[in-house]
């Protein structure tokens, strides 16, 4: 029997990423839409798969639309993907980011506890739980946890949530602990995605610079696409358990700048670049390194995407665009 998931931030990079690797793995996929007046399939569109996703109204901070959206369509697998995803709007929003991701996350599992018991529920979870704590320079399922900005501190209350329902219940739940993962339809407020629209446009000679914060950080940077692969294995072991997905190779802002300015054949980024502190953050994360061993070893995951191919393609994409939108859409 054709087997349904439902999607939370189905209209998120993410969301779009796994929604089409659900159809074409012949899910039926049921994405949580909320009621916005912007339009929201730009990510569904950009992948070519908002015609065969059915959508379900509903808001992780309504929980009778949830208890709707999951008695309507009885999904097999629950994919919480909706979140206040962006670090740097949690210092603004604080109360909202921790409604949503916190206490969004457990409204969710209280209705598939109560009526979709048998679904299994994957939360995204993320590296940002980890702050500044590592384990000779890299993160592991046992490095603890030190969550350094109200993102992360809702976050890591979703992950407990998450294991506690595993374990008080005997439900299939897991987290994804996902390091940056990034793609041609990250969002623009991401540091990786700003970059590399900001490239293109100083290329096609739509503008000379742009401000960024703290450009010493480093991250761990993967493909979306080969990242929303890891969530469905980690949804498909015998075992419920959690896993760091991550590429084990960290960059700097500055390495992300040099690589997209390099690709454009401009050599002198900094020439292009100025500090803004507007970016900057009250609490920083210094750098972060997954180890995914475990992921590789169990799942038999690997990311395939490296980090220059991977600037490189999200600089063609916005070229690209540029180059086909007009003016007013810049
Ligand atoms: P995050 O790791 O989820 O916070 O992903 P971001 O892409 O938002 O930020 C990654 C890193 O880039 C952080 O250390 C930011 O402080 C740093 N950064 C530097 N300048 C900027 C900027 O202008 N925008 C964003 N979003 N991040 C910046």
């Amino acid at each position: 029997m054709k087997k349904s998931a439902l999607v939370t931030g189905v209209s998120g990079q993410d969301g779009a990423y796994l929604s089409r690797l659900l159809l074409e793995k012949g899910y039926t996929v049921y994405g949580l839409l909320q009621r916005s007046t912007r339009y929201a399939f730009a990510n569904l569109d950009y992948l070519g798969v908002t015609a065969d996703v059915d959508f379900v109204d509903g808001d992780l901070t309504d929980e009778a639309s949830l208890i709707n959206a999951v008695c309507r369509t009885r999904p097999d697998e629950i994919y919480n993907l909706a979140a206040q995803s962006f670090v740097g709007t949690s210092w603004d929003q604080p109360i909202l980011t921790t409604e949503i991701n916190a206490v969004g996350t457990m409204k969710l599992l209280e209705a598939a506890k109560r009526h979709a018991p048998q679904a299994k529920f994957y939360q995204a979870s993320t590296s940002e739980m980890f702050g500044n704590c590592h384990q000779d320079g890299l993160q592991t399922e046992e490095t603890p946890f030190h969550p350094r900005s109200p993102y992360a501190i809702s976050k890591l209350c979703a992950y407990w949530i998450v294991n506690n329902y595993r374990e008080s219940y005997g439900m299939f739940c897991v987290n994804g602990i996902l390091f940056n993962h990034e793609s041609p339809i990250r969002g623009k407020e991401f540091v990786t995605r700003k970059i590399s629209h900001n490239v293109a446009k100083i290329k096609l000679g739509l503008s000379e610079r742009f401000g960024l914060g703290n450009l010493d950080s480093t991250r761990d940077w993967g493909f979306a696409g080969d990242y929303v692969e890891a969530m469905f294995l980690i949804m498909h072991q015998d075992v419920p358990e959690n896993f760091i997905v991550s590429t084990g190779e960290t960059h700097s802002i500055r390495d992300f700048l040099t690589v997209a300015f390099n690709h454009v054949g401009i050599p002198d980024w900094e020439k292009h670049v100025y500090v803004d502190p507007a970016f900057k953050r009250p609490a920083e994360l210094f750098s972060l390194k997954g180890s995914s061993r475990k992921a590789q070893e169990k799942l038999k995951w690997t990311p395939k995407v490296k980090f220059e191919e991977l600037v490189r393609m999200m600089v063609d994409a916005d070229l690209e665009r540029l180059r086909n939108t007009n003016k007013v859409n810049r």
